[in-house]
């Protein structure tokens, strides 16, 4: 069977067997089923619903509180996408294959660069949080990244986009903190600026414990926050790094792939999407296994009921954060083309770097 199959295979044309490699390609995902149990109406969290005919081959139902309709996949990354199969052939190659140019990935699908870049952005807020707390002895340090409005239209001097004229101005540095134990990364954008304590704390406090012997450089806020959390903490000078993993290493060298990424592969990320990319980074380092598994891990993504919420409020969770967590002016802002009506912000805001 094998054979005759390769036999065949071999019998094609050049154009015929990349059509057909393509086809096979997809087929893989065609039974990736989306999660079709559901508990609460996702407008209103109701129990009181009742089904509602069929839309397109999917269940829908009805919600007798707020009389709105829904299928399994509303709120989902997928749920708006009609190219169902590609999308999930899209999410799987930026999972398991890394890090591609728009451009790359809109040829290898057969897609225009602005379904790309927004396929590109509904993965990434998928991307399930990680709940576990970092314990044991863990890294931290604080990376930074050029602030950057690229994309943005409208800015009065193409330069306030980005560039190297601010190279060395605190004020335009966009901090991210990382903390590492052996098994575990987190990476959050945390502010624009110097880090204070209190920018240690709400970015990445929830992720330690009293379990948490946390190491790092010279770095005043940083002690200063383990001194107030009672965390016990190691202070490590740059000349004590040492071969056999302690010091910030590990940290250091996981910076040193995620600026490679960011400032090369991508050539810079605007600051608005610079946790989402965080978040990929860290997704593909944390869930080797789980990705390479990636069934159970593409469902997880695809039941992931506020990955559209933040999808289409991702210029008011920019505007907060400029505004609240760094001395830059917030300039024209991006008109939303979205229907927002009953998100919850808090949950959309607590999800997002805020
Ligand atoms: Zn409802």
């Amino acid at each position: 069977m094998f054979d005759d199959i390769k036999r065949h295979y071999l019998s094609l044309s050049k154009e015929d067997r990349r059509k057909l490699i393509k086809e096979l390609q997809l087929t893989t995902f065609e039974d990736v089923s989306l999660d079709t149990n559901m508990s609460c109406c996702p407008h209103c969290s109701s129990h009181e619903f009742t089904k509602h005919g069929k839309h397109k081959g999917e269940q829908r139902y009805h919600c007798r509180s707020c009389k709105r309709t829904f299928k399994s996949s509303t709120g989902t990354a997928i749920g708006k996408i009609k190219k169902k199969r590609e999308f999930l052939a899209y999410q799987d190659a930026m999972l398991s294959e890394g890090y591609m140019s728009l451009d790359k990935m809109s040829k290898k699908f057969n897609i225009s660069i602005q379904t790309s870049f927004t396929w590109r952005h509904k993965v990434l807020l998928s991307i399930p949080e990680t709940a576990s707390k970092i314990e044991g002895e863990a890294e931290m340090d604080d990376l930074w990244f050029l602030y950057s409005q690229k994309g943005r239209k409208g800015l009065q001097y193409s330069r306030e986009r980005g560039g190297t004229k601010h190279k060395g101005d605190n004020d335009y540095q966009v901090k991210v903190l990382a903390v590492a134990n052996k098994e575990q990364v987190e990476l959050k954008v945390s502010n624009i600026g110097r880090v204070s304590q209190a920018d240690i704390h709400r970015s990445v406090g929830d992720k330690m414990s009293k379990k948490t012997t946390l190491m790092s450089d010279k770095h005043q806020s940083i002690a200063a926050y383990a001194n107030n959390a009672k965390i016990k903490h190691i202070n490590f000078k740059a000349s004590e790094h040492t071969a056999d993993g302690k010091g910030v290493q590990r940290v250091n060298n996981m910076a040193e792939r995620l600026k490679t990424m960011v400032n090369r592969t991508f050539r810079g990320v605007s600051t608005k999407y610079l946790q989402m990319y965080a978040n990929w980074f860290k997704t593909r380092e944390n869930h080797k296994a789980d990705i390479e598994n990636s069934d159970v891990f593409q469902k997880a993504m695809l039941s992931n009921k506020k990955a559209w919420d933040v999808y289409s409020n991702i210029e008011s969770i920019y505007e907060r954060f400029i505004k609240s967590h760094s001395k830059r002016t917030y300039r024209c802002p991006v008109i939303n083309r979205f229907k927002t009506t009953n998100w919850n912000k808090q949950v959309v805001f607590d999800y997002a770097f805020i």
